[in-house]
């Protein structure tokens, strides 16, 4: 070993692979570590992936002038953090760099134009095309199937009856099944359509009732809805339902109106976007006086004939509200939110996200993701402590080697490249929230959790920002970046205070809490603009809170933003069954001298200890699980991540099994209220089957 790897220095590699747990080792063997394709055999370690990924990843340094040796040291930096599992990229950069799949992001959005093929290659069926390529190499793919026209509409070519987007999707669907992505990541997608299509309640409806096991398993739904329409539910007024069809009338203007009318749009940038729109067409000009309300559109439209009727916005939601407590499906997506928040609004309107939410993306662009392990940053035995400068340096890197996977991907599709590299778009997330609370001692479902939340999604936003920066002045901007344009999300970040008004919790942080993350009051944001507008920037988003199913698992930690699921579990295997238990959990345990196999086979039967009167206190509070996390604490680590976001947050917000209707009602009102991009909840044991499966911890 010495005379391969050098003097001593095998005993790191042995020493790194003891960090990783038992699960995370059969994930990996399973799926990740490369395999010789004749033999079958595996042709490396752990350690030896996490190499991999280093050295590909940082020798596209080389494209912009770097030395050897700095190619060297950013090598070793990137294997450093991989390695200590302070930070993972997403999945399908661990199994494809550097092998023959080139793929290397995890998100991706695909236009579906009402055609069967286009001469720009978004026809129905050249989408098809194009998500069987992404599904191949383990991408997840993001489509708005309201351009095509609805059920029973006439198609002219054929003088026939057009099917309408519900049994399109089902094609996708089927191919999705069948490609399964090269058998080492199922193919996941996310279905949107807008609240004002003809063909809403069929969509709704998609997944519901008796469908719900069957229909659409490969596809997670959401409805698109307006502030608009949101208010109208508030009210029990009605709403139009629209035909995407009658949007173009040749030779008028009208056609803006209708879009207009049709997208119910929000006066704060509903200007801005049309402007740019037409901009990009390099047509008409239309000044100022012709931007009409929302009411003055609508007359348009239902004098065109676009208006097909009108519905209560409440019988719609309702709807919405039923279909997400029989099975989980449909979401929400708050279109004026996203696009609100946009940075890079001027390119266009973001209609689709992602299959987990957490990247809203215009059509053909893709981003890549990486997650930070926030349990490696909790220090100290007698005083525990948050390592702000490790935390720091982390962030540097990763947003360092999340940029490099843009240089180093290989795009499927010529229009997935141009549409990424014009933007750049990186998803810098965390897993081990929940982790990293009970270490520190916080619960989850405490105003101080969801305070520190706020602080630390602050604290990175502001690094992987400023790092951003930096590579701007060393590498250059990306393409579509207009410093006058560019928008700053801070700028309408809500604050932490009127998070909590709106769900009417009536209590302060603690002073231990404001202690512990004091640093942060310190960022100065208004300098870091100025830096921005100096020295541009290298990305037009730059932090994703990503669901980091597989990789929290190799990483040994909580998943995401969640609260823990289970304290312990029997698992079934081949050759028994094996008693799994927390190790945090199981370290608190100890401290308390309960750490005796009658105690942890009890908590195994349930998984849970909040209702256990036989448990210290202590432990009943700190180690509360996902069902036992009240609805309005889960909804408000969403909020706090997604003011200091300026992509998505994935998010799932579990509910018991007894919850009624309106608990999934109240939600999704509040998520509205409280700026959510996004909104998807699970009720315990709705459904027989979910679509993503989140490693084998099931
Ligand atoms: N994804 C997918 N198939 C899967 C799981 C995930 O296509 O089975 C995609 C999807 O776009 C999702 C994204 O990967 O939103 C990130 O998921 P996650 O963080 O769970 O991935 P990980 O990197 O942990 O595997």
């Amino acid at each position: 070993y010495n005379h391969v790897y050098g003097k001593g220095k095998w005993k790191d590699f042995d020493q790194k692979d003891l960090l990783l747990s038992y699960n995370a080792l059969k994930v990996l063997e399973a799926r990740y570590l490369l395999k010789d394709p004749n033999t079958l055999r595996y042709i490396e370690t752990p350690q030896m992936m996490f190499r991999r990924v280093a050295k590909f990843l940082s020798n596209v340094e080389k494209i912009y002038g770097k030395s050897e040796e700095e190619i060297h040291h950013i090598e070793e930096k990137f294997y450093e953090k991989m390695s200590e599992l302070k930070f993972l990229p997403n999945t399908p950069t661990l199994m494809n760099s550097g092998t023959r799949l080139g793929i290397l992001s995890a998100c991706f959005v695909l236009p579906v134009k009402d055609s069967m093929t286009t001469s720009q290659g978004d026809g129905i069926y050249d989408t098809l095309r194009a998500m069987a390529l992404v599904h191949q190499q383990g991408g997840g793919t993001g489509f708005d199937f309201s351009e095509l026209r609805p059920k029973g509409d006439i198609v002219a070519s054929t003088a026939g009856v057009a099917s309408g987007p519900v049994s399109f999707m089902k094609i996708f669907d089927v191919s999705t099944d069948v490609v399964k992505q090269g058998g080492k990541r199922r193919g996941a997608n996310m279905g949107v359509m807008h609240v004002w299509h003809s063909d809403i309640e069929d969509f709704i409806h998609a997944k519901t009732g008796q469908l719900k096991d069957v229909q659409l398993q490969n596809f997670n739904i959401s409805v698109g809805v307006y502030d608009y329409f949101m208010d109208k539910v508030e009210k029990g007024e009605e709403v139009p339902l629209i035909t995407p069809r009658k949007t173009k009338i040749p030779g008028t203007d009208h056609d803006y109106y209708i879009v207009k009318a049709r997208n119910y749009m929000n006066e704060e940038w509903v200007q801005e976007e049309i402007l740019s729109e037409l901009e990009e067409k390099g047509s008409v000009y239309l000044d100022e006086s012709k931007i009409v309300t929302v009411d003055e559109a609508l007359y348009i439209a239902e004098k065109e004939g676009a208006i097909i009727r009108w519905i209560n916005a409440r019988t719609i939601f309702d709807e919405i509200v039923k279909g997400a407590w029989d099975g989980g499906d449909p979401g929400l997506l708050f279109i004026d939110e996203i696009n609100r928040r946009h940075p890079v609004w001027y390119l266009g309107k973001i209609q689709a996200t992602n299959p987990c939410g957490e990247e809203p993306l215009l059509s053909w662009e893709s981003c890549n993701l990486g997650s930070i392990n926030l349990e490696k940053f909790v220090k100290g035995e007698e005083k525990v402590y948050v390592d702000w400068d490790g935390l720091a340096d982390t962030i540097k890197y990763a947003v360092r080697l999340l940029d490099n996977v843009i240089d180093a991907n290989r795009y499927p599709l010529k229009q997935v490249e141009d549409g990424t590299k014009r933007t750049r778009k990186v998803g810098l997330g965390v897993m081990g929230l929940a982790r990293m609370l009970i270490k520190l001692g916080i619960p989850y479902d405490s105003v101080d959790a969801v305070y520190f939340s706020y602080q630390l999604s602050k604290f990175i936003y502001y690094h992987a920002f400023k790092a951003s920066i930096e590579l701007a002045r060393e590498k250059g901007s990306f393409p579509a970046y207009d410093p006058t344009r560019y928008r700053e999300i801070w700028d309408s970040s809500r604050p932490f205070d009127y998070l909590l008004s709106v769900t009417g919790i009536n209590e302060t942080p603690s002073t231990r809490i404001k202690e512990l993350t004091k640093i942060v009051d310190s960022l100065d944001f208004s300098a870091l603009k100025k830096d921005r507008i100096t020295f541009g920037l290298r990305n037009s988003t730059v932090v994703s809170i990503a669901p980091t199913g597989t990789i929290s698992i190799i990483a040994g930690t909580s998943s995401s933003i969640e609260p823990l699921f289970a304290l312990a579990f029997i698992r079934n295997v081949a050759v028994g069954k094996f008693m799994e238990i927390d190790p945090l959990f199981l370290d608190y345990l100890r401290r308390y001298e309960l750490d005796n196999s009658e105690v942890v086979k009890k908590v195994a039967e349930t998984g849970t200890v909040a209702e256990n009167p036989f448990m210290p206190s202590t432990i009943r509070k700190l180690f509360r699980t996902a069902h036992e996390v009240s609805p309005e604490f889960h909804v408000l680590h969403q909020a706090a991540w997604q003011q200091w976001n300026d992509s998505g947050t994935s998010k799932t917000i579990n509910l018991r099994t007894e919850e009624p209707p309106e608990t999934v009602e109240k939600v999704y009102m509040i998520a509205w209220k409280l700026g959510i991009k996004g909104i998807t909840i699970y009720r315990d044991k709705s459904k027989s089957q979910q679509v993503i499966y989140f490693g084998i911890k099931k």
